[in-house]
């Protein structure tokens, strides 16, 4: 019963990656041995994502010696399976950031979102991660009072922070660009783009591993103490004992750090990738190469591949269980978009479990002095999980300030406590979902 409850294992074969298109083109694979026995180290990280790799990479630059733990493979969780979109900004648009945090940290959140993009190009360029890497990200608009606030918030983003990479784009601009009936205008920002997000995490494992980070996976962390600052983590095989650790388990945190997971709920999104269908349709679909995320509340994000499939991701769960029929169950939405492609063979459909926070901003903190965690990050996780790495780098060295910035949102506990919080998610979602629906 339990074990069925276990995000960890409730979806997935235990120690490979998810069947998916990524891991079907993945350029190479890694088979880093189990924990067996005791180790020490000065940071002992729990998970393999972006979150983990990206602190391990950091920190064995800075000299330390680091030790990283992953229940199955690197990459395994969301970051080998995501839509791969490196986004501009937070999850929270900076209207509405300012709003909350004030104009001051509102500034600095968005300094630290563009230095967040600025750190996976470093990555790729530096570790010469091959991950194919595409500039262009199309956010296109489902109703035309969203396209006029979108076309405002380009104005804004201008005139504040000095950003001019977006290019407001009309309904039929947007449409001689998607061959999609849906959307009544949207923008195009050339300052963001996309990549094949299991590379990339495997890229920045190899450099972590390079720089002398030792990686064990099949290495479930079952628990962990805090004995006066000195860290035991204990696994099936062994225990590593460390003066820091790092939680990096974002949606597959389970129970192990019950003060975060009051913060942070799984929720569960798909993704379908069809046959090839040529040079020319692909092009025909999405112009110019870009990604596409769209303005519903469940949002439907795509792009082509390399090999011209159309790579899909919708369709939003909230419990345990993916859908048995992932094909079937993304079907739908892909219709919505392109229903042209309605009878389409789909190859791959895949699931992944993301966290998000009440606030939908990330809930970064420090556990005791030295326990680090960074999770819930909304689905907007890909160069903001590679940026916490180096913030908890810049911590663990004594530099709190940018890493403080995240932790002064405040983040509160989902309402209705460990045991009530699904329900009422479910109920609030399904309303919303609802809402996409109806059009309203
Ligand atoms: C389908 C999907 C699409 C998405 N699309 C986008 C997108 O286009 N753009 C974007 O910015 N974000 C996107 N996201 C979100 C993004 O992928 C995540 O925010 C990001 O990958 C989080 O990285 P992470 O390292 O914190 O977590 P993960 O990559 O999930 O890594 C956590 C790791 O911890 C391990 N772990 C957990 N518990 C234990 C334990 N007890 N012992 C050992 N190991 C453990 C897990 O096995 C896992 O590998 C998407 C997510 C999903 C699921």
């Amino acid at each position: 019963m339990l074990k069925s409850l276990d995000l960890l294992t409730a979806n997935d074969r235990p120690g490979q990656h998810a069947n998916s298109w990524y891991a079907a083109t993945a350029g190479w694979k890694t088979g880093y041995p189990a924990l067996a026995g005791e180790v020490t180290a000065d940071v002992v990280i729990v998970g393999g994502g972006y979150t983990g790799l990206s602190s391990a990479l950091h920190l064995a630059e800075a000299g330390l010696s680091v030790v990283v733990l992953e229940a199955h493979r690197i990459g395994w969780g969301a970051s080998g399976r995501n839509g791969g979109q490196v986004g501009s900004g937070q999850r929270l648009d900076q209207i509405t950031l300012e709003d909350m945090v004030g104009k001051s940290d509102a500034r600095l959140l968005w300094d630290l979102a563009e230095d967040s993009k600025a750190i996976v190009h470093e990555l790729i360029g530096k570790h010469q991660i091959d991950c194919d890497y595409r500039p262009g990200i199309l956010y296109a608009d489902h109703r035309p009072d969203i396209a006029r606030e979108h076309a405002d918030y380009a104005e804004h983003l201008a005139q504040h922070y000095g950003y001019h990479d977006i290019e407001v784009l009309s309904r039929a601009a947007i449409q001689a660009r998607l061959a999609s009936p849906l959307y009544h205008g949207g923008a195009l920002d050339k300052g963001a783009g996309h990549v094949h997000p299991l590379n990339l995490a495997l890229g920045i494992g190899r450099a972590a591993e390079r720089a002398g980070a030792r990686i064990f996976e099949a290495s479930t962390v079952t628990g962990y103490r805090n004995d006066g600052g000195k860290i035991t983590v204990t696994t099936a095989g062994g225990q590593v004992k460390a003066s820091h650790m790092v939680l990096a388990c974002n949606g597959y945190l389970g129970k192990l750090e019950p003060k975060v997971s009051a913060r942070v709920m799984p929720i569960n999104n798909f993704i379908i990738v069809t046959e090839p269908l040529g040079s020319e349709r692909a092009e025909a679909l999405i112009q110019g190469g870009v990604a596409v995320a769209d303005s519903k509340f469940v949002i439907n994000y795509f792009r082509m591949t390399h090999d011209h499939r159309l790579l899909f991701g919708g369709g939003e769960t909230y419990g345990y269980r993916f859908p048995a029929d992932i094909p079937e169950f993304v079907r739908k939405p892909l219709k919505s978009v392109f229903p042209q492609l309605a009878d389409v063979r789909i190859d791959y459909g895949w699931g992944g479990t993301l966290a998000i926070t009440p606030k939908r901003m990330p809930y970064f903190s420090r556990l005791a002095p030295n326990i680090f965690n960074a999770s819930g990050y909304s689905g907007h996780g890909v160069a903001m999980a590679c940026l916490a790495g180096r913030l908890i780098g810049e911590a663990v060295a004594g530099n709190t300030a940018r890493f403080e910035v995240f932790e002064r949102i405040r983040i509160p506990s989902f309402p209705g406590g460990a045991s009530m919080r699904f329900p009422l998610l479910v109920l609030a979602m399904t309303w919303f979902s609802l809402r996409d629906r109806l059009g309203i």
